[in-house]
């Protein structure tokens, strides 16, 4: 995953329910809101940040895959609130009646994204604090409704918008701990070769030698294979010369070499 990845936004649109744990109904729930009122009983749907954290997590490693998957994809995450049913679409902020791009805030602003053909509006905010304190990733929200501070927000349908930016927290986690183990493994090599002193090791990808350390060229031995050949030639005809000396010359028959 390259760099430039982690430094993209990735804006991803969620349409997400829960039941009512009042009536049973399905509730909407359009923005990262900690409490909705069920506009069927009145029932307050509390959805804790723990959950919260899950749901977006799952939004931010989807969205963060190259590329990202085109069209809808489902998901049904069983959680501690209930069984939410989540929708990711990985598209910019647009109007869901005229299906137009909205015009974007920057990231860290406040204000409304409205269309420039229907009244349509999504209330744009930096992601809250208690998610970005989870998910650092999380940058900047694009809702139709905003939570007011008593959690009396009434449920409206509709999909929101979650920008991310930066490498998942998971992710991050696992990088580091592989870097982590890649360190340990070279630094117990180097520590082997501190400990072997300067000779030459042979690693998987061919001779490695500690930096600095100019590898020797093997001694050059064939003249001393070209001396051993010699001599044993000679010791092979010496032996030639001595058997036909000790044949009887007249009829005996003669030994073969290898006796
Ligand atoms: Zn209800
Ligand atoms: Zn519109």
């Amino acid at each position: 995953m390259g760099v430039s990845r982690a430094a993209e936004l990735r804006p991803v649109a969620l349409r997400l329910s829960v039941n009512c744990s009042g009536c049973g109904r399905t509730v909407a729930l359009a923005g990262p809101l900690r409490a909705v009122r069920c506009p069927a009983c009145d029932h307050q749907v509390v959805t804790p940040a723990s959950v919260w954290l899950e749901l977006l997590g799952l939004a931010d490693r989807e969205s963060f895959a190259a590329p990202p998957a085109a069209g809808v994809q489902r998901h049904e995450v069983q959680t501690p609130a209930g069984r939410f049913k989540l929708e990711l679409t990985f598209v910019a902020p647009c109007c869901d009646p005229c299906a137009l791009p909205l015009g974007l805030l920057e990231t860290g602003a406040t204000g409304k994204a409205s269309c420039a053909r229907c009244a349509a509006t999504l209330y744009s905010q930096p992601a809250p604090l208690w998610l970005r304190h989870e998910l650092a990733t999380a940058m900047q929200i694009y809702a139709p409704s905003i939570e007011s501070a008593d959690g009396a927000t009434r449920a409206v349908d509709g999909r929101f918008w979650v920008i991310f930016q930066g490498t998942p927290p998971s992710l991050r986690e696992k990088r580091n701990e592989r870097l982590q183990a890649e360190a340990q493994e070279r630094a117990a090599i180097s520590n082997r070769l501190l400990a072997e002193g300067p000779a030459p090791v042979v690693g998987p990808g061919g001779p490695m030698f500690p930096i600095g350390v100019v590898p020797e060229k093997p001694p050059n031995r064939t003249w001393l294979v070209a001396l051993i050949l010699v001599v044993l030639v000679g010791l092979m005809a010496l032996k030639l010369m001595q058997d036909s000396r000790e044949d009887d010359v007249f009829g005996a028959p003669k030994k073969g070499l290898f006796r």
